[in-house]
């Protein structure tokens, strides 16, 4: 590829038009998905760079452009037949690594499964694909989502597009990035602890975890299996609930979906009423540990909701104080069970002992301590320890316990308020490379996150302008479980009216990102 001038880029007004937008551009034939994908394909070119590589945003793992081209020309050629199509048909999406892609590349941030490609499609990337959406690529990762800046991804760092010194959160960093650089309209993203919501925040873009079961994990290479949970990522609250109602809904492969009907969410999003909504501001998300700038763009939000009409409260729930020392007892244990199939035998890397014999242990001992990263040993051996004989009591069982207080913690703020709010996470974008040396200052990111995953409720972020930093703040908003609607009419409505007050939405005022100097390789295609 011919080197291009590194001098920021305007980005295609194909880039810039949202899935809605996109999706009724393609249903009146002003445009086909050839070009829509086309164009960001082109983006990506210009802005991503090679994850590893010194410049770009560096969202993507893999590239899969000829798939994505031949979903899209198939897609094409139906519309033109006059076949009925998915409202989504011909609108791109990117994947976040961790979950499986048939024929496809999936690493999951790890060395531990460089070389795998899966022999099956997870059922969202089913449901994708039967929607006729394009996969544009796999995006990066913290290595098995553990991480709150994608740093620990084992293919080196994602940039924020807002400032490439910063990280863009994580674990799901790159699809958050990929949707604020416009190098895709949506992207599937997976919550465990706050992976999808906390990137959305500092990228200023919208996030949502749904109540625990309501995407199938089937296909999601497992992380903590009681707390992980896939969702969408967008610009738009309204863009958010059209992916969500594709991948939503029961999956008799997942034992633990929920039977539910995904609900009318794309309509709760237009909705744009809040008359009445009572608003439970969490007090012990609104204090120590919150940045200035965070605290006051959040009630900047607060007031504009309250002159809407919603009947804005206080209320507590102490135990959430607690949720991430639970947190972190609970995930790791699940982790450390989930992660022993990396044995070296049945996927991706296989190494032997450099010197005497080769069992079985030795191939193990040796495949994992080269395939797995720090942060992944660090939280294996915390999990082997809180579930060791003698001690599982004592960890694990109490972090269980601290588990159903915080349940009983949201079951009586919501007798309170209909919807929870606080700040999504209590600082703006941190610059690459603070807080690796800090693991304790990493897990602080997932503060105001982590009780939503502990419960299973479902949780959004979406931008609520910028702090004085210049850069965004996240507005989160948690609603009861299988109460996911609530949460679109919520978003939907402080959405309108903060675009109504700022004249626009936030990222139509993104800084261009710089061109990158070289393209990244083509992946072949599936
Ligand atoms: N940052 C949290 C962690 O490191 C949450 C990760 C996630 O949601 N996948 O565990």
């Amino acid at each position: 590829m011919a080197p291009q001038s590194p001098t920021p880029t305007t980005p295609d007004p194909l880039v810039l038009a949202g899935a809605a937008e996109t999706a009724a551009r393609l249903a009146a034939g002003e445009v086909t998905s050839e070009d829509v994908v086309r164009a960001h394909l082109d983006r990506i070119a210009a802005v991503d760079g090679t994850v590893g590589g010194e410049e770009g945003v560096a969202a993507f793992l893999h590239v899969s452009g000829e798939a994505a081209l031949a979903t899209a020309r198939d897609v094409d050629a139906r519309r033109a037949a006059g076949e009925p199509l998915h409202a989504l048909a011909g609108v791109p999406v990117a994947v976040k690594d961790v979950v499986v892609t048939r024929g496809t590349p999936t690493t999951a941030g790890s060395r531990i499964l460089e070389g795998w490609v899966p022999p099956y499609d997870a059922t969202l990337v089913e449901r994708l694909r039967a929607a006729g959406m394009p996969v544009l690529g796999k995006t990066n990762m913290d290595e098995f989502a553990m991480g709150s800046s994608t740093e620990h991804s084992a293919y080196g760092p994602t940039r924020n597009p807002w400032d490439l010194t910063r990280t863009p959160g994580g674990s799901g960093g790159g699809s958050a990035a990929a949707v604020a650089a416009f190098e895709a309209p949506l992207a599937v993203g997976t919550d465990t602890g706050g992976s999808i919501r906390q990137p959305a925040a500092v990228t200023g873009t919208v996030g949502v975890k749904p109540t625990y079961g309501g995407i199938s994990r089937y296909g999601l290479v497992a992380m903590a299996s009681s707390l992980d949970q896939a969702g969408p990522c967008a610009r738009s609250v309204l863009d958010a609930a059209l992916l969500h109602e594709v991948m939503g809904g029961h999956d008799p492969r997942d034992a633990t979906s929920l039977t539910d009907p995904v609900g009318a969410l794309a309509d709760a999003a237009r909705s744009r009423d809040v008359h009445g909504l009572r608003v439970g501001v969490v007090r012990e998300l609104v204090g120590e540990g919150f940045s200035a700038g965070v605290l006051a763009s959040f009630r900047a939000a607060l007031d504009l909701l309250s002159d809407a009409g919603a009947e804005v409260v206080e209320v507590s729930c102490p135990t959430f104080a607690h949720a991430l020392d639970a947190y972190y007892l609970i995930m790791p244990s699940e982790a450390s069970s989930n992660l022993a199939r990396f044995d070296g035998m049945r996927f991706g890397l296989r190494v032997e002992p450099a010197e005497g014999p080769v069992t079985a242990e030795r191939v193990m001992a040796a495949t994992r301590g080269a395939g797995f990263g720090p942060e992944v040993k660090r939280r294996v051996v915390l999990g082997t320890y809180a579930l060791s004989a003698g001690y599982y009591d004592a960890y694990y069982g109490s972090a269980q316990k601290v588990r159903t207080l915080v349940q009983r913690d949201f079951d009586a703020a919501f007798a309170q308020a209909d919807v929870l709010v606080s700040p999504t996470a209590p600082t703006t974008a941190f610059p690459l490379g603070s807080r690796l040396d800090d693991p304790l200052a990493m897990y602080a990111a997932d503060v105001a996150t982590i009780p939503a995953n502990l419960a299973g409720v479902p949780g959004m972020s979406l931008p609520s302008g910028l702090s004085d930093d210049g850069l965004p703040v996240g507005f989160q908003l948690l609603a009861p479980a299988r109460a996911d609607e609530r949460l679109y009419r919520a978003g939907g409505a402080l959405e309108a009216l903060l675009e109504d007050r700022r004249g626009g939405p936030l990222l139509a005022s993104l800084p261009p990102v710089p061109t990158v100097t070289a393209g990244r390789p083509e992946v072949a295609p599936a």
